[in-house]
């Protein structure tokens, strides 16, 4: 405990350091990470040839992508023991979730949003340092050695809100809370779908809130109509993975009365960036993580424009390291300094990852269809290289899929698991979904951005009308809850 607090309370001073001292403390954490690779992976030491690790630019070093990761897995990661084809078989079976993959890592895939999931594997010192990050630099409170004191008599009440439950970056990663972070946080986890979600809200009286923007958007309509009732106690909002609207912010703010941290990470880095305490974006955690913006031909773009992609650097995960890892995001960083005083850069808005949703007309209603319940379905279909959802009436889909090479779609289990998710969020009996393998899924030639979510429709003219119709009606609340124990805290949290 007294180690974490130490290092947490250090983490906390990084953002007040000048700029030249965060940057030499990137830079031999570059070097020792690219040292590392090269050493025990393979893959790196190959894709790496010829570079000196002991002076290494970062630019020098070539980018890398999912598709190439994945199909070198067993290469890439520096334990001889991890295999993928294990890996895949741990994942596969909901009775390992919360334990660890061969007895000492934390195992994950990312959600599938941007089309083939991403295996990765992180060890238990990944998630100190997460949790370290958050409740210092993710904190609205200043990290005080008061204020751990504080904690420790009072401890926070953390309430994680998330879609479901899953081998997911963030939901495993809230499963391996640290035991020393746990001494000052007492952790309440819901999914969604969890029927009961806002009495035990109300009964447990959080001081953090953290969820995706969707979910918190819905929470907010409760707090509007005066179901879900946090105030005094909730101090803070934390929105993690989603794209956060302004219309969205507003109304969550408005409705519990605090500030929104907008989180920016990714499965492949959990503590890329902590949400700024004063004004929007976040700070990219640049002692532990390399946020780099830049265009399509992957030359770095200045602040203030949006890029075309990011490539990450993830510098402390040591099993799967992840360099210049590209991901498609659209990022603008911002060229002012910021209210909050922390000096690491920040992310001013995120375009590239939209919470997508349908609206779907249910009766008099419309309801909301998230576009991750296509995401979560996709996922169980590992034949799949690429997937797009085209809603052509209100309440008609087409789901167009590109297999891998070499491999045929297994229609009667996609047919299954996609049901699955349409029951779980009471939309089975009322959309239909036809499906159609295509050849080639590529890019819509206006835009030259492939678009996984399409629709013909778009909203309902007169939302913000329904939406309060609505308020009453609940959202994503499932008939049947299959496969998703209802638990109402960590099982292995001990009381504070
Ligand atoms: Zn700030």
């Amino acid at each position: 405990m007294i180690r974490f607090t130490v290092r947490s309370l250090m983490l906390n001073r990084i953002p007040r350091l000048p700029e030249n001292q965060v940057i030499e403390l990137q830079r031999r954490r570059l070097q020792s990470i690219v040292s590392y690779a090269m050493k025990h992976s393979a893959f790196y030491r190959r894709k790496y040839q010829g570079i000196d690790p002991r002076n290494v630019r970062l630019e020098t070093l070539e980018p890398t992508s999912k598709s190439e990761l994945m199909a070198h897995f067993d290469q890439v990661v520096t334990d001889p023991n991890i295999r993928r084809a294990d890996l895949e078989r741990f994942l596969d079976n909901p009775a390992n979730e919360g334990s660890p993959f061969l007895g000492r890592y934390i195992a994950s895939h990312t959600s599938g949003s941007q089309g083939q999931p991403m295996l990765i594997l992180q060890d238990r010192r990944l998630a100190e340092l997460m949790f370290g990050l958050q409740m210092t630099r993710g904190n609205a409170r200043k990290a005080t050695p008061i204020e751990a004191a504080r904690r420790l008599i009072s401890p926070a009440r953390l309430a994680i809100v998330t879609l479901k439950r899953g081998f997911y970056p963030s939901a495993t990663v809230f499963e391996s809370i640290p035991p020393a972070a746990r001494i000052f946080m007492k952790v309440l986890w819901l999914s969604q779908t969890d029927p009961d979600v806002i009495d035990r809200l109300n009964t447990f009286r959080p001081s953090i809130l953290t969820g995706y923007a969707g979910v918190l958007e819905e929470l907010s309509l409760k707090a509007e109509g005066g179901q879900l009732r946090l105030a005094p106690e909730l101090q803070q909002v934390v929105n993690n993975s989603e794209v956060l609207t302004d219309r969205a912010r507003l109304r969550i703010e408005s409705a519990f009365g605090c500030h929104v941290m907008n989180n920016y990470a990714t499965g492949e880095c959990t503590f890329l960036s902590n949400g700024c305490s004063t004004d929007s974006g976040a700070h990219v955690n640049s002692d532990w993580a390399i946020l780099e913006v830049v265009d399509a031909e992957n030359r770095p773009v200045p602040a203030g424009t949006p890029g075309s992609k990011v490539f990450i650097t993830n510098l402390a995960n040591r099993t799967l390291p992840f360099l210049r890892y590209e991901v498609g995001d659209v990022v603008t960083m911002a060229t002012e300094p910021c209210r909050c005083g922390s000096r690491l850069p920040r992310v001013e808005r995120i375009d590239g990852r939209t919470a997508d949703t349908f609206w779907i007309q249910d009766g008099a209603h419309y309801r909301q269809l998230i576009s991750s319940v296509f995401k979560n379905a996709f996922d169980y279909a590992r034949e799949v290289r690429e997937w797009q959802v085209t809603q052509e009436d209100r309440n008609r889909f087409l789901v167009r899929i590109e297999v891998l090479p070499g491999a045929s779609l297994d229609e009667p289990h996609l047919q299954r698991v996609l049901h699955r998710q349409l029951e779980m969020y009471r939309f089975r009996d009322i959309v239909s979904i036809r499906t159609e393998v295509v050849d080639r899924l590529g890019p819509d030639p206006k835009t030259g951005k492939f678009r996984r979510i399409v629709s013909r429709v778009g909203p309902p003219s007169d939302l913000e009308q329904r939406l309060r119709i609505d308020h009453g009606h609940d959202i994503a609340r499932p008939l049947s809850v299959t496969n998703q124990a209802s638990r109402s805290a960590l099982p292995k949290a001990p009381s504070p």
